[in-house]
């Protein structure tokens, strides 16, 4: 990151200049209308599958009821089609022993529902029709940042074509690979977990009713989410050798060995979607803050898929970062650090949580130590009978 001298005109002046307008970046973007605040938000792309309607996403996510309610406030949840969003009203978590099981009903915890599949691109779409006509947002697209530059006053974030873009402060929602954060110069411990997460939908011949299903294999984790209808969504966590053999299977091949492998929990499968490999790892962000620059979203974390926290973090991120800019006092700037540290503070406890729960559940269940092997399948069985401890993983789920 450069610093440098202003030499600029102030009608090109940002409050807030977003980078990256994936579904963090866009939340962000639509989360701080209501602040007044005038807000440019910078997009290399807008993904092909959030444009177009019709198939069935494979990106899927489990979207937390306090975050459905969050995104209902902006407007988006109202905008996507009802008849694309599945409540999941039990989740079934199983070890490689039959007896260890361990389930969640939305029934005995006192809620309409633990939490809601969403397609990823149907939340894109819903939040950039917003976006094209809100009158505070400036949606630069295509555009990308190559570099960053912070002044007294302001920051300046250089786009590819050579142009500025200045703002009092830019938040980096620009994903995993994060040159905000790169530029910014904070450090990012990166564990590559050597898995990739294998994700295909199918239409089941049986009913799921509302279950979402998750299996503990000592080579991965099996989750079959529930889709509307008779269909599941995959999400299968396993070594790069493993998920590039299912890869290479032929569609019948590939939907027997999920049947056989979940034990005919839904009954045979025919394939919807062909299946598609995402690289996984842990990073660990030094900092979520510095000098007129906050990161959100996978910028600032990036957690195994296990407990479907990824983009739920992220959205949590823009809560109240939002929540802290319109308790910022009158004249307060926006890029104010002793203001941003707020941010930092209120999320940290959050990221640690969800970060070190799933990096320890991942390697406890991809050990092949049989003492392991024994203490997990003994868990999962004990937790079952704990309904205390079982109410208070539904609370921070549910968040
Ligand atoms: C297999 C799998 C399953 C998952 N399931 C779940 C789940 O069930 N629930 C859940 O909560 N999470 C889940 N996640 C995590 C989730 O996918 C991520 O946390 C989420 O997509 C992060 O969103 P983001 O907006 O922060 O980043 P991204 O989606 O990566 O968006 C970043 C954006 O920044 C843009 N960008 C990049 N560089 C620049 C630049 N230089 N200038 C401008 N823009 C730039 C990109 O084009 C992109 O649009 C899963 C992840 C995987 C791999």
């Amino acid at each position: 990151m450069n610093t440098a001298t202003a030499n600029r005109n102030p009608a090109n002046l940002h409050d807030v200049a977003i980078i990256g307008g994936g579904l963090v970046g866009a939340s962000l973007a639509l989360a701080l209308q209501p602040i007044g605040l005038n807000v440019a938000l910078v997009e290399p792309q807008l993904a092909a599958a959030a444009l177009a309607g019709g198939d069935w996403d494979s990106r899927i996510y489990a979207i937390s009821p306090g975050n459905a309610a969050f995104l209902a406030r902006l407007g988006v949840w109202s905008r996507m089609d009802p008849q694309r969003v599945q409540r999941v009203e039990t989740m079934t978590i199983s070890g490689d022993r039959r007896d260890s099981r361990l389930q969640f009903s939305a029934y005995d915890a006192g809620l309409p529902e633990l939490a809601y599949i969403v397609e990823s691109s149907a939340m894109q779409r819903a939040m950039l029709d917003i976006v094209a006509v809100a009158p505070g947002i400036c949606m630069m697209c295509p555009a990308q940042a190559t570099g960053l530059a912070v002044m007294d006053d302001a920051a300046r974030v250089t786009l590819a074509d050579g142009s500025l873009l200045d703002a009092k402060l830019v938040v980096g929602t620009d994903g995993r690979d994060s040159l905000v954060r790169r530029e910014a110069g904070i450090d990012a411990k990166i564990s590559d977990y050597r898995q990739s997460g294998v994700v295909a939908n199918f239409a089941t011949e049986k009913p799921h009713h509302g279950t979402a299903f998750q299996w503990f294999f000592e080579d991965g984790i099996l989750a079959l989410l529930p889709l509307p209808g008779n269909r599941v969504s995959m999400v299968w966590s396993t070594s790069e050798e493993q998920s590039q053999n299912l890869l290479s299977l032929d569609a019948r091949a590939l939907c027997d060995r999920v049947a056989e492998i979940s034990g005919g929990a839904v009954g045979t499968l025919q394939l919807l979607t062909p299946a598609a490999a995402f690289p996984l790892r842990l990073a660990e962000i030094a900092r979520l803050v510095s000098a007129r620059l906050a990161l959100a979203g996978d910028a600032a974390h990036n957690v195994h898929p296990l407990a479907g926290q990824g983009v739920n973090l992220g959205f949590r991120d823009v809560r109240v970062l939002a929540e802290v800019l319109a308790g910022r006092a009158p004249r307060q700037d926006c890029g104010d650090l002793a203001l941003l540290r707020r941010y930092e503070r209120a999320r940290r406890e959050d990221i640690a949580a969800i970060a070190l729960s799933t990096d320890a559940l991942q390697k406890l269940f991809g050990s092949r130590s049989v003492l392991l092997s024994g203490v997990r399948n003994f868990g999962l069985g004990a937790l079952n009978h704990l309904p205390v401890l079982k109410n208070l993983l539904i609370q921070h789920a549910v968040a």
